[in-house]
């Protein structure tokens, strides 16, 4: 926590605001929309996956259509299309970003339309706060007329060519979850580009209900709103927002520098200077023949001290409950998920912390590269 969580949430039970509405809800909201440049509308929700499934309802997703997933990344980006009816045409990743590749993207949309059904939306991740390649990716979302959903659950803080990741879709996904940058405890924000969408996801996480003085319905309602509690906590957060991004960086920055002489051993990083990373969570990709040594063994050596590691996420189409979903492209997010390992990536992190990390992964090398 920053320090002025408490502060909020007492300002919440002076005023009885405890309730999925309220003071700090809108603040919340506020602070996101100037935090992300001052241009979007944004729905304080009480999840990430909230958001995406409101996403996917305000795109039109229904039953039996189809729409199209980035395979690389955690299974609530595709879980919401199923809860929709709808069914995820996964696509691999390209190896610069580890984000959904454009020209696979391209050959996925071309190759659906050819089988007679045209994607209803397209979700494209920014995994471990790594913008994808925005300008293709949107490219190709305005030449087809499919809306881009951009989930940006692991990037607050990252742009793209200095604009902020979450704002570039027709709809953009936060998340507030307890590991994410910064929390709520758990919760997630919708942003959108109009009041028009911000009401609709506001209408629809406070079970539709239509303007009349009793219980009137005409759509099927969701519990989606975030609490005022949990939006306090979002306001003490906010505040600190900017310096867990740079202690993110700054754990990426120890990871580039203590694998710099090592072979074999890749720093997931920025491609050029159009990208800038949160560096939510510092990645690496180990070629072990290179190396000397897999990403299982580093992974063992780290355990050994009592240090946690965890491979990258298991592609979407290799899931088991996904066996059955269309995929596109080659074996890129495979290989990743084979060679990657993604390490201790804390703002909290000590001093201590880091030489404990370091000593660990440089008795490794050193034993595998005489
Ligand atoms: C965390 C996460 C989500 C879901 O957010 P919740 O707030 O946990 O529901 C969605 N997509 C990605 C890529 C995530 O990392």
């Amino acid at each position: 926590m920053g320090g002025n969580e408490l502060k909020y949430i007492h300002e919440a039970f002076e005023a009885n605001w405890v309730a999925p509405l309220g003071p700090n809800v809108n603040a919340f909201e506020q602070d996101l929309e100037q935090f992300l440049g001052g241009e979007v509308k944004v729905a304080a929700l009480s999840a990430g996956t909230a958001a995406l499934h409101l996403a996917l309802i305000e795109c039109g997703v229904g039953h039996g259509d189809e729409v199209i997933c980035q395979s690389m990344t955690f299974s609530a980006s595709a879980n919401p299309i199923v809860y929709q009816g709808a069914t995820p045409v996964f696509v691999d990743s390209e190896p610069d970003t580890w984000n959904i590749c454009p020209v696979a993207l391209r050959e996925a949309i071309e190759d659906r339309i050819a089988k007679g059904k045209k994607p209803k939306a397209i979700v494209a991740v920014h995994l471990y706060g790594m913008p994808f390649n925005v300008e293709e990716v949107l490219g190709i979302a305005k030449e087809f007329d499919i809306p881009l959903i951009e989930d940006a659950a692991e990037a607050l803080g990252s742009t793209y060519k200095g604009k902020a990741c979450g704002t570039f879709g027709r709809f953009g996904v936060l998340s507030f979850n307890g590991n994410k940058i910064i929390t709520t405890s758990g919760g997630g924000a919708l942003v959108c580009h109009t009041q028009e969408d911000k009401d609709k996801a506001v209408f629809l996480s406070t079970q539709a209900r239509d303007n009349a003085p009793h219980y009137q319905h005409s759509h099927i309602g969701y519990n989606y709103r975030m609490s005022n509690i949990c939006a306090g906590i979002g306001r003490g957060q906010m505040e600190v927002l900017k310096d867990r991004v740079v202690a993110r960086r700054a754990m990426h920055d120890f990871y580039k520098e203590l694998f710099a002489g090592v072979q074999g051993v890749r720093v997931f990083s920025e491609p050029d200077e159009k990208y800038f990373a949160n560096h939510w969570l510092s990645a690496i990709v180990i070629e072990p023949e290179e190396a000397g040594f897999t990403r299982e063994e580093l992974r063992l050596a780290l355990l050994e001290e009592n240090i946690e590691s965890r491979p990258l996420w298991k592609p979407m189409h290799l899931q088991p409950i996904f066996a059955d979903a269309p995929y596109y492209g080659g074996k890129v997010a495979e290989d990743l998920f084979d060679k990657g390992l993604c390490l201790p990536s804390g703002s909290n992190l000590t001093d201590e912390d880091r030489a404990r990390i370091k000593a660990t992964i440089m008795r490794l090398v050193t034993a595998k590269q005489r």
